[in-house]
């Protein structure tokens, strides 16, 4: 309505320019960006957007280069179950407690920070396997600098092994690979590494560009050697942060502490969090009323990449929200209240994500380059069939990437991949499960199921050609 008024034109005349996007509105229904200015172009006007206080309030300023300094690298561990990742994050935690350090037992807050004998500091997510990883980035969060892909040197490159490697991959992040159970009389690290490299992942240590290290988790041996090799790997990346202003970062975990109330994790990304510090997490606020790291010592202040866990906020925020520092209670309320709305507003947004049938419209519009596909099928022979034929239906316009490919039944990891990288699932005699199909209606994905290899190629040719009538 308000904008049909800003035109001068019938608001009946908005409601159907959208419906011929394929978007159903109420008359005091708020349009996204990219609807507003397709309507608008529609009636000959050119939308120009402007920041209201609030807002800017929680845009982050750029830092002056100068006020940066290296901050420690955030590290996640992924990898097929009983490979060893919780073996592997259990030793590390263990093997590095600096000298003289009180506090004896470490508690599980969902990350953890370890200072190696040369005094580099690793922080690690304490969440073992790509579901968090992925689950935080489908929320539009991204806090590991870099993956372990941890892989047993006496089994073999299993199917959540190849998963790990696709969300690694999608989210841009670098991998070191940690071949481990060497201790084991049947391992064989050089089968894993001819896997890797038939797979295109050629090691270091064979003349390729991919990290990796040859471990014993269980007895620790060769872990020292990963870890130079992520500090390696990290020094590549320059990482950088502004110590010096108010907190800002990303919220690990967080639940009811009968005693303590609510208890919640957070990694510091940018400047120094303090106690007393008025905090905005998510949809919660409060005081930071004490701070404290994983070995339970009380804190005062957190710094970049440092993983804290606090008390005094309002409620238990999401894994994956953001949180940010603010002058005070009512600054802080009023962005919260603020930032409620938006989120009721997005979750009446229609498609968040792309779909088959729409992608014809977005081709046209000139804003879509990319079209990500998640393959699934019953046979190794058909998936690796329809992703060859997927690849070379890419054109000057749009590329076609398979971002992920692999045997078996459509899971609920696959739907928060393609969340995550705006991916459309394709299936090949494959279905989801009712639980994966019910996530996928949540994250609204897309997923097509075929049984012949030629109906799925010319779906996907014909959406890109805009072909596709949709689908209401
Ligand atoms: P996750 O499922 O990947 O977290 O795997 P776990 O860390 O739970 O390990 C699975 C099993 O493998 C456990 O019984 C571990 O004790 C064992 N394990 C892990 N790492 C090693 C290793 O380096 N050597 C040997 N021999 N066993 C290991």
């Amino acid at each position: 309505s308000e904008v049909a008024t800003m035109m001068n034109v019938p608001i009946t005349q908005v409601i159907a320019a959208c419906m011929s996007l394929g978007i159903m509105v109420t008359m005091n229904q708020r349009l996204d960006a990219e609807t507003l200015t397709i309507v608008a172009d529609e009636f000959g006007y050119e939308v120009e957007f402007t920041t209201s206080d609030i807002e800017e309030a929680m845009v982050e300023e750029e830092d002056d280069p100068a006020s940066l300094v290296p901050r420690a690298p955030i590290v996640t561990v992924m990898g097929h179950v009983d490979h060893g990742k919780t073996s592997l994050l259990d030793y590390i935690r263990k093997a590095n407690v600096i000298a003289g350090e009180s506090g004896g037992i470490t508690q599980h807050i969902g990350a953890y920070s370890v200072v190696l004998d040369g005094g580099q500091r690793i922080t690690f997510l304490d969440t073992p396997g790509h579901e968090a990883f992925t689950a935080m980035r489908a929320r539009g969060t991204q806090v590991t600098d870099i993956a372990i892909i941890v892989v047993a040197a006496d089994d073999d490159i299993m199917p959540q092994t190849k998963e790990a490697i696709s969300h690694a991959q999608a989210a841009g992040v670098p991998i070191v690979f940690a071949i481990n159970k060497v201790d084991k009389p049947t391992a064989n690290p050089d089968k894993i590494k001819e896997k890797l490299a038939s797979m295109n992942f050629l090691v270091e240590s064979w003349g390729g560009s991919y990290q990796s290290h040859d471990i014993s988790a269980k007895f620790g041996q060769g872990v020292n050697e990963l870890l130079e090799k992520v500090l390696l790997e990290a020094e590549m990346l320059e990482l950088k942060a502004n110590p010096d202003k108010s907190a800002s970062g990303t919220v690990v975990e967080a639940y009811l502490d009968k005693g303590r109330g609510y208890v919640s994790t957070v990694l510091v990304q940018g400047g120094t969090l303090r106690v007393g510090d008025y905090i905005l997490a998510g949809k919660n606020h409060g005081k930071v009323r004490a701070m404290h790291d994983e070995r339970g010592n009380s804190v005062k202040e957190a710094g970049p990449s440092i993983p804290i866990s606090i008390l005094g906020l309002d409620g238990a925020p999401a894994a994956g929200d953001k949180f940010n520092v603010f002058e005070d209670e009512r600054e802080a309320k009023q962005i919260a209240a603020k930032r409620t709305q938006l989120l009721r507003e997005q979750s009446v947004r229609t498609q968040k994500h792309v779909t088959l049938a729409e992608i014809g419209r977005r081709i046209a519009l000139g804003d879509f380059k990319e079209l990500n596909i998640i393959l699934k099928g019953d046979v190794d022979g058909s998936v690796e069939a329809l992703s060859d034929s997927f690849s070379k239906l890419s054109t000057e316009e749009i590329q076609v990437n398979i971002i992920h490919k692999g045997v078996g039944a459509i899971t609920e990891s696959d739907v928060l991949l393609a969340s995550a990288s705006d991916a459309i699932i394709i299936g090949f005699n494959v279905r989801p499960m009712a639980s994966t199909k019910a996530l996928a209606d949540k994250e609204e994905i897309d997923i097509k199921t075929y049984s012949i290899i030629y109906d799925a190629i010319d779906d996907v040719k014909d959406a890109m050609e805009g072909m596709l009538s949709p689908e209401l």
